[in-house]
């Protein structure tokens, strides 16, 4: 799902424009606060939820 204008910084809840970012590998899309500056990569955000790792115990 691609979300459009009226992203909130998680912040400060600014306003956010969606930009273009230059990584040493290649080019990523990110939104950046207005207000404080604050960058949240959509990529990035994922990659930082927490894995569970579900360990397959025997139980009995
Ligand atoms: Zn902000």
């Amino acid at each position: 799902m691609v979300r459009r204008h009226g992203n909130r910084c998680p912040r400060c809840n600014g306003a956010m424009v969606y930009e273009r970012f230059q990584d040493m590998l290649d080019l990523f899309y990110a939104w950046r606060c207005l207000n404080c500056g604050e960058i949240v990569d959509p990529v990035v955000a994922r990659n930082r939820e927490p894995e569970r790792n579900r360990k397959k115990r025997a139980v009995g």
